[in-house]
């Protein structure tokens, strides 16, 4: 069975690094078809070529001259044609996409051409095919990804190709127009054709040896996961910042398929690998990952008799829905219910709120805690093992924590609690340190 591989910006952001990725490929017969994203960063200083070109298609909406800004993505591409003595004609490509930037190309046109172009050139490093993403990645009228006919398209036109370099992070519409999926959308493309092929695993290649139990920045003795489940990683990722793109779980998802995150800078590490919900190795007592985020608003309304009073809880829930406030938790107590919503979604409604709350629901105290954080803890290993809670709320007590809201997801997975925005990082190590 074959394998789906996708290496990211950086993975291709130089013609050493194409080198790897050659290398790579070539150790493993199974790895068929090969997914790209555009040229990444060379080093923290440097800009990635999707950016460089949603500037300029800015600067051209505008009427500005966007020739120094296309400048740097033309010499990217020549430098890596040169460097690996290509033949492709990525020059030409390099003008026709500045002239259908003059004149007015899409956006998602312009963000395209990174991965397109990419595409090319490694199509000629490995002396295989290119198939264009927009043959066979479709999007309805609306700009949905369309399942349905992407599944069979990329079914029926891989049948007979026996190895591939596609371009990632777009596709095309019935009209034949490009649409690309959000920011690192080339994770998406490559489980979408493990999905269509029924790749044997979908091989992710990054620049980090996999996920960490904990953020590194936070505990710098944080351990890689070897392995962690779709379910777990979706507990994880809501929370924290992906290494994958959160869609691109779905796909895969749906067949089982496991998704390995590799880095291409040292391609003996095993990385992370995703693997599907009843996955049979749990290792009790064991937590999969930490993960957090700073920055969420308590509303706390109490009212006597809440429980019994019907519709209480609705009144209050459609106050947020319109004022387009999504909720992140509500615990409640029999007199009292807290909404959580993180400040970025309460921007300076706060007020308004406050005063919708006391006119609908009439409760007998309506107040506002901002400042708290959100940690949650994950683990397929938690399940049904005592102790864990009390390991977590020992670690917290013990250095000196104050633990203001508790909750535990139904499936058991995870474990979250809110703390004051300043304990964060003592909290993150506090856990850590107790299961490691
Ligand atoms: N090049 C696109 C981006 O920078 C998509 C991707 O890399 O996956 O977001």
């Amino acid at each position: 069975m074959k394998k789906v591989v996708k290496f990211g910006g950086s993975s291709l952001a130089n013609a050493e690094q194409f080198k790897k990725v050659k290398a790579i490929i070539e150790a493993d017969e199974k790895r068929a078809y090969i997914v790209v994203s555009a040229p990444g960063k060379r080093n923290s200083q440097d800009h990635k070529i999707t950016d460089l070109l949603l500037m300029s298609y800015q600067l051209s909406s505008h009427s500005l001259s966007f020739d120094e800004v296309y400048n740097l993505v033309e010499s990217r591409y020549k430098d890596i044609k040169q460097d690996l003595n290509l033949s492709v004609d990525i020059e030409s490509v390099l003008n026709e996409v500045k002239e259908n930037i003059q004149k007015g190309a899409s956006k998602d046109y312009v963000a395209s051409r990174g991965e397109y172009m990419n595409a090319l050139l490694l199509s000629d490093y490995l002396g295989l095919p290119m198939i264009d993403a927009a043959e066979i990645i479709k999007f309805d009228e609306n700009g949905k990804f369309d399942y349905k006919t992407t599944e069979d398209l990329v079914g029926e036109k891989l049948k007979d190709v026996d190895k591939a370099v596609i371009p990632g992070f777009y596709g095309s519409n019935e009209h034949g127009q490009i649409v690309t999926f959000s920011r690192g959308g080339s994770d998406v493309t490559g489980s979408i054709i493990a999905n269509g092929i029924d790749a044997s695993l979908y091989e992710n290649w990054t620049d980090v040896s996999g996920f960490l139990i904990a953020d590194p920045k936070i505990e710098p003795e944080a351990k890689p996961i070897g392995l962690v489940t779709y379910k777990e990683l979706r507990e994880l990722s809501y929370m924290g910042a992906p290494v994958l793109h959160e869609e691109a779980i779905f796909p895969v998802r749906k067949k089982g398929i496991s998704i390995q995150i590799r880095n291409t800078n040292d391609p003996e590490a095993e990385g992370t690998f995703i693997v599907h919900d009843d996955w049979e190795k749990i290792k009790h007592g064991t937590i999969t990952g930490i993960s957090g985020k700073k920055g969420f608003t308590v509303i706390s309304v109490e009212k006597t008799l809440m429980n019994e009073e019907k519709g209480f809880i609705r009144k209050l829930i459609s106050i947020f829905e319109s004022n387009n406030i999504s909720i992140e938790h509500i615990p409640s107590s029999i007199d009292s219910i807290s909404v959580i919503v993180s400040d970025s979604q309460l921007q300076d409604k706060q007020n308004k709120i406050k005063e919708e709350i006391k006119i609908y629901c009439k409760p007998d105290s309506v107040n506002i805690y901002p400042g708290m954080a959100l940690l949650t803890v994950v683990g397929r290993g938690m399940i049904k093992t005592k102790g864990m809670s009390a390991k977590i709320f020992t670690a917290l007590y013990e250095s000196g924590v104050n633990i203001r809201m508790i909750s535990q997801g139904s499936s058991e997975l995870n474990i979250i609690v809110g703390i004051e925005n300043r304990d964060f990082e003592k909290a993150v190590k506090a856990i850590y340190r107790a299961f490691n």
